[in-house]
C-alpha cells in the first residue's frame, strides 16, 4: 500500500467518524428529549393519580354518609325535616301544603324511615 492510499484511508475514516459524532450528537438530543418526556408525564401520572385517590375518598365518605341515613343525602334530610317542622307537608301525599298543626302520618313515616 502505497502512502497516498494510506492517506486517502485515513481521510475516510476521519469522514466517518464526523458522520459517527453527528449522529450519537443527534441520538443525544432524541434522548434527552425523550428522558425530558419520560419525567413530563411520571410527573403527571402521579399528579393524576393523587386526585383519582383524593376523588375516590371523597366518593366514598360522601356514599357512607348517605348509606347512615337510608338514601338521602343529610343536607336534603335537614332541608326536608325543616320544612316538616314549618308546617308543611313532606309526603309524596301532600307534599309542599300547609299541615295546619297537625301531625301526618305519611310525613312522620318518612322520618321513621330515614332514622
Ligand atoms: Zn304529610
Amino acid at each position: 500500500m502505497g502512502n497516498r492510499e494510506i492517506f486517502d484511508q485515513v481521510s475516510d475514516m476521519e469522514k466517518q467518524i464526523g458522520e459517527l459524532y453527528e449522529q450519537l450528537g443527534d441520538l443525544k438530543g432524541r434522548l434527552s428529549d425523550l428522558l425530558e418526556e419520560n419525567h413530563r408525564l411520571a410527573v403527571e401520572n402521579h399528579n393524576l393519580r393523587n386526585h383519582l385517590d383524593h376523588t375516590e375518598a371523597v366518593a366514598e365518605k360522601s356514599s357512607q354518609k348517605d348509606s347512615a341515613k337510608g338514601s338521602l343525602p343529610g343536607e336534603g334530610y335537614d332541608n326536608l325535616a325543616r320544612l316538616y317542622e314549618e308546617g308543611f307537608h313532606i309526603c309524596n301525599l301532600e307534599f309542599g301544603s300547609p299541615r295546619r298543626n297537625e301531625d301526618c302520618i305519611f310525613c312522620l313515616d318518612f322520618f321513621d324511615k330515614t332514622k
